[in-house]
């Protein structure tokens, strides 16, 4: 049985005194959620013990990248092993935001992903169309092809370890949302391709992101093949946050 799951991505905004406002709300809401519901936050790498101190166990904590390699002379870079170790259970991989300003490429996801998973961390592999791509028509073939290429190396005991976030790119942080029905034909089109390449597709989350509010979750999260959301702008506000949460239909 796959998790739902709600996932926060904070982006480069927030301080410490952020994780302190949104922390003790997010706990003190788990008890309205659907039982299985996780819900987890990826702040700045900076805050990441902030949360963890804070909210650990029970609110899962991740990097929003981390590096191709395992350690040695790469400045700036923060392995797998040490989001680890600092307490993160996830990392985000493959953002559209780091593939355009920081042209991050299929392979070097490829590498992120494997990374992250040869570490005990939940991989979150994120996916998604441009609005020039969706008007051509290869909406389904590019996401296809990322996510083929993003979990190249993964190994055959290791996809529960795998999540995959689609977010079309035209939909993240502009209001724009895809509607219920174009966002559930695509999550169902990226269980078929990965069932096709060999995955156990029917345990694997997806996850929908892209302008995802409290007014419009609901519907998203009631299609059968969408297993919750990533959350950019609308996490860093408590009440909005827990409201998409408890948009997941379940038992609390
Ligand atoms: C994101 O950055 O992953 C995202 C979905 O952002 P937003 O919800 O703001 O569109």
């Amino acid at each position: 049985m796959r998790r739902k799951i709600v996932a926060g991505n904070w982006k480069m905004n927030g301080s410490r005194g952020l994780v302190e406002q949104l922390v003790p709300p997010i706990l003190s809401g788990m008890a309205s959620l659907a039982k299985d519901v996780d819900v987890v936050v990826f702040p700045p790498a900076l805050f990441v013990r902030d949360v963890v101190e804070s909210g650990s166990p029970d609110v899962g904590v991740g990097v929003q990248n981390l590096a191709c390699w395992s350690g040695g002379a790469y400045t700036g870079e923060i392995s797998a092993d040490m989001a680890r170790d600092s307490g993160c259970g996830y990392a985000l991989v493959g953002h559209s935001e780091r593939r355009q300003l920081f042209a991050e490429t299929d392979s070097q996801i490829a590498a992120k992903i494997v990374q992250a998973v040869n570490s005990d961390l939940t991989a979150v592999l994120c996916v998604g169309e441009t609005l020039e791509q969706r008007r051509a028509g290869t909406a389904e073939h590019v996401v296809a092809a990322q996510m083929r290429a993003g979990l190249a190396d993964v190994g055959s005991d290791q996809w529960s370890r795998i999540v995959v976030a689609y977010e079309p790119v035209w939909a993240i942080g502009t209001g724009k949302t895809a509607t219920a029905d174009d966002a559930q034909a695509m999550h169902a089109a990226i269980r078929q391709a990965l069932s096709a390449f060999g995955a156990p597709a029917e345990n694997i989350s997806l996850l929908y992101g892209g302008s995802v509010k409290a007014d419009n979750a609901a519907a998203l999260f009631a299609q059968h093949d969408i297993d919750g959301g990533l959350i950019g702008g609308a996490s860093l506000k408590a009440d909005e946050f827990m409201s998409i949460c408890r948009a997941v239909p379940g038992e609390c």
